[in-house]
């Protein structure tokens, strides 16, 4: 499994798009996924989103109960109003680090690289790290977070 080059630069343009739905899961989805956590392992990652590696699926691999995980069309559909704020890094932004403010809890749901939806309530690193990789989803990074850290 190749490990893939990662897009960096807040203003890249790669890094600033939305993602597509994934309409079926396909066997390239599957390669796709592998080289993704491949990608995420050597660059000692907690996860890592498609538009990471230049591409428009709404894919991202994030680290849950200490397994990479890959979340296909992943939505967060709950937050907590209890936040928590934290230091967190980028792969696409090295060498920045920034405290960001976010729920400490959510309910995201997805489909496995089986196809079956699933729900996850998560709290904590791994709704942190889930967070962080849906916003590159969106063609957010942590950097948009800066303003709700000032007083
Ligand atoms: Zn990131």
């Amino acid at each position: 499994m190749p490990v893939l080059k990662i897009v960096t630069g807040k203003d890249n343009p790669i890094l600033r798009a939305k993602t597509q739905q994934v309409k079926k899961i396909t066997k390239e989805i599957k390669v796709l996924v592998d080289n993704m956590k491949e990608t995420t392992v050597a660059a000692n990652g907690a996860g890592l989103a498609a538009p990471q590696v230049n591409r428009t699926e709404r894919i991202c691999i994030a680290l849950i109960a200490k397994k990479l995980t890959p979340l296909v069309n992943p939505e967060i559909l709950w937050r907590s109003s209890d936040k928590e704020t934290m230091e967190e890094g980028c792969l696409s932004l090295p060498e920045i680090w920034i405290q960001v403010t976010r729920p400490r809890e959510i309910v995201v749901r997805y489909r496995s690289l089986t196809g079956r939806e699933r729900e996850l309530k998560l709290s904590g690193f791994d709704a942190r790290v889930v967070q962080h990789e849906v916003d590159h989803l969106e063609g957010v990074l942590i950097v948009d977070h800066r303003s709700e850290n000032v007083m």
